[in-house]
């Protein structure tokens, strides 16, 4: 047997349970089946008493018999039941699935084992599920017992947890010198690790819980430590291999305009961070940056300083923006500040006239056109530039990485990248995730701004809360009505936001009201944005798609209907389009008076803190960090053992080991370090799907 042996091979498997191992489990070689973690142990040391029996939700074994098997029929559904009892009480065994075959085969009055999990209802312990061992055949081993994840499918085909400890008990025993280790000695003493082969038996069959945690921790170390090492390699080779053009020069566009035409002094945050852009494109090599901030800190003015830095050298630039509103809203700001120069800006977007276009597309090979914003129409084929320099990215997980592709190859020579993001990453996941990124972030916000005030209310405060906002109107604010537009109920939260319009346009009859949301065509977005921008309507009733980017300073209120539907990186990004004037400013977070204890938690973060890193924290160890990076991610972050939130210790001392090993080996040539080398480049290589820029 080797490690590449089908599990067909394996004793007591066979074609037959191999072909359903492998359609149910994905499991098709004994590498794999070694990889088949258990989901949880029973110590068979201790056995309990059903009198002893406390806490719910636990593992425990018992020793007793079974009195009576009865079959309960409620409706529709029917489920076996057995009375189970031990010289200190009885409790039941309940069965929710079951075969006839197992029915008639549980043992009557007989010595037995039972394992599993114990819920208490009404007072009253019961065992959804248990295994059941009769006693004479109970083996002799005092290991910890695993258990397997399974399903409905293959235990009704005898494939269940006394089959698969089994398999893999012989396994352990028969191949151990097969497993080889992947980790330096210098690694495995500095962290005290167990050996590899130690490992795999204990994660099986743990000698002790301490044996278990040493196993793990070294499984989780693994998996980080692997997985960051291609971020670093890549990273290094970056660094060392792709040509960027150089931008030695800061010249008159920039100068000039700094000293006349900025508005306000900058942050201390954004001069770092433009001193960091600004030492990265100096060098004949890609610039391949992260830029993070929290909305409002002024990214914008950032990017602009950037790309003027490439027109002193040059160079063209482009903006791209996720949605058609965020673009023109780029462009204004933009167009705007640089109304006083003779600096040409236009906006390419899919409903941009062909008259338009031509002219974009001319001025553009011309070199005349110097900064195009836009959305992803740029990324077409048509769109070419005479020498793009830089590409500044707003929003970066809205664009898939073959889009970012189409960029990289608008110039022989790939241009430099800005990514923005005003959705901060959690940190772990940046450390880890984003290692092939240089990372700039603007931790402050411009000075004066006021914190948002958050205050949750509910349906018997409305008439408060329409009166407080009606109150800022007075003041000369305006004010957001958020309502919910979530796909799958989408006629029915479009419905929801109709009789929303109504019943503000009733209340506040007073006053202009205008409306935004996603089914409106482009033309008509920007009538209602314009209309509201400008002041005309105090009242914007929207759907989330104002979330990205809307900027208009003088609207100080947003009330949020229905926010507990909200996910809490969205109620962050949607109360950021509030706060961005001089006026304190208020987001209200209207919610039934049922909440579940997610949703809580949720509306409990937004009224307490204003910090978009924590938010996104808390985000993270409520959704998992699949849902965080967005969809087009998801699936791709699943490891088997480590766990982003709760190792984040694990993954910052993964991360220093392999920048500590980089620095002095990068090729990982070193005698030591091919131990490294060769795992990764048979188990990893290539399979690194994202944080994938250039
Ligand atoms: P975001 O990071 O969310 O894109 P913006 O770039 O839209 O933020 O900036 C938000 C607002 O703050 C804009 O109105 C902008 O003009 C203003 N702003 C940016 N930087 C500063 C600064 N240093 N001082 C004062 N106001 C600033
Ligand atoms: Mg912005």
């Amino acid at each position: 047997m080797t490690l590449e042996t089908s599990i067909e091979y394996v004793k007591g498997i066979g074609p037959e349970k191999a072909k359903l191992i492998k359609n149910v489990l994905g499991i098709s070689t004994v590498e794999d089946l070694l990889n088949f973690y258990p989901i949880r142990y029973l110590d068979k040391n201790k056995v309990y008493k059903v009198a002893q029996l406390q806490e719910s939700n636990l593992d425990v074994q018992l020793k007793g018999k079974i009195t009576q098997v009865q079959e309960i029929q409620t409706g529709r559904t029917k489920r076996l039941t057995a009375k189970f009892s031990d010289d200190t009480g009885t409790m039941d065994l309940v069965w929710f699935q079951y075969s006839k075959w197992m029915k008639e085969q549980l043992p009557l009055n007989r010595e037995i084992y039972i394992f599993g999990k114990i819920n208490l209802f009404n007072k009253q312990f019961s065992m959804p599920h248990p295994e059941i061992e009769i006693e004479e055949k109970k083996e002799n081993d005092n290991r910890l017992r695993p258990i397997y994840p399974s399903s409905e499918k293959l235990t009704k085909r005898g494939l269940n947890q006394k089959f698969f400890q089994t398999i893999l008990r012989n396994i352990c025993k028969e191949i151990p010198n097969l497993i080889q280790e992947n980790l330096p000695d210098y690694l495995i003493k500095a962290f005290k690790f167990l050996s590899r082969k130690n490992t795999y038996l204990n994660i099986h069959f743990p000698k002790n819980t301490e044996y278990y945690e040493k196993a793990d921790q070294r499984l989780k170390f693994e998996e980080s430590f692997f997985f960051q090492l291609g971020y670093g390699l890549k990273k290094l080779h970056h660094k060392t291999q792709s040509f960027g053009n150089p931008f030695p020069i800061v010249g008159d566009y920039f100068t000039h305009f700094y000293e006349h035409h900025l508005p306000f002094e900058l942050t201390n945050a954004q001069k770092r961070v433009l001193k960091e852009i600004r030492q990265d494109m100096k060098k004949p090599i890609q610039m391949n940056r992260l830029l993070q901030g929290d909305v409002g800190s002024g990214k914008t003015m950032v990017a602009l300083l950037t790309m003027l830095i490439a027109m002193d050298n040059g160079f063209q630039s482009c903006m791209m923006a996720p949605t058609e509103i965020l673009a023109q809203q780029h462009y204004n700001g933009i167009k705007d500040l640089l109304k006083d120069t003779d600096i040409k800006v236009r906006l390419l977007t899919g409903s941009s006239k062909a008259s338009e276009r031509k002219i974009i597309h001319e001025e553009l090979e011309s070199g005349e056109l110097s900064i195009l914003v836009g959305t992803h129409a740029i990324l077409e084929d048509k769109v070419r530039f005479k020498k793009l320099g830089l590409a500044i990215i707003d929003e970066q997980h809205r664009f898939g990485v073959a889009q970012r592709a189409k960029l990289w190859a608008k110039n022989k020579i790939p241009p430099h990248i800005l990514v923005m993001t005003a959705t901060p990453i959690p940190r772990t996941l940046a450390m880890s995730f984003y290692s092939d990124l240089d990372v700039s972030v603007i931790d402050e916000m411009p000075i004066g701004r006021k914190p948002i005030i958050t205050a949750h209310r509910r349906e018997k405060d409305r008439v408060f809360v329409y009166n407080f906002c009606r109150d800022e109107i007075k003041k000369g604010r305006q004010v957001y009505f958020v309502y919910p537009l979530i796909e799958e109920s989408e006629t029915l939260d479009y419905k929801n936001l109709m009789e929303g319009l109504d019943h503000v346009m009733q209340s506040f009859s007073d006053y202009n009201v205008t409306m935004l949301h996603g089914r409106m065509k482009p033309d008509e977005k920007d009538t209602a944005m314009n209309y509201f921008a400008s002041g005309k309507a105090e009242i914007m009733v929207a759907t989330t798609v104002i979330e990205v980017g809307v900027n208009v300073p003088n609207a100080s209120v947003m009330v949020i209907e229905s926010a507990e539907r909200f996910g809490l990186s969205q109620l962050h990004q949607l109360r950021g389009r509030v706060g961005r004037g001089a006026e304190q400013s208020y987001c209200i977070l209207m919610t039934s008076d049922k909440l579940s204890t997610e949703s809580r938690t949720r509306i409990k973060t937004m009224t307490e803190t204003n910090d978009g890193f924590k938010i996104s924290e808390v985000d993270m160890q409520l959704r998992g960090p699949g849902d965080i990076l967005g969809t087009q991610q998801s699936g791709v972050v699943d490891f088997k053992r480590l766990d982003l939130v709760q190792d984040s210790a694990i993954i910052k001392t993964t991360k220093n080991a392999i920048e500590k090993i980089l620095e002095t080996d990068p090729m990982l040539s070193r005698a030591e370090n091919l131990i490294i080398k060769n795992y990764y480049i048979k188990y990893y290589k290539g399979k690194n799907k994202w944080g994938k820029i250039s």
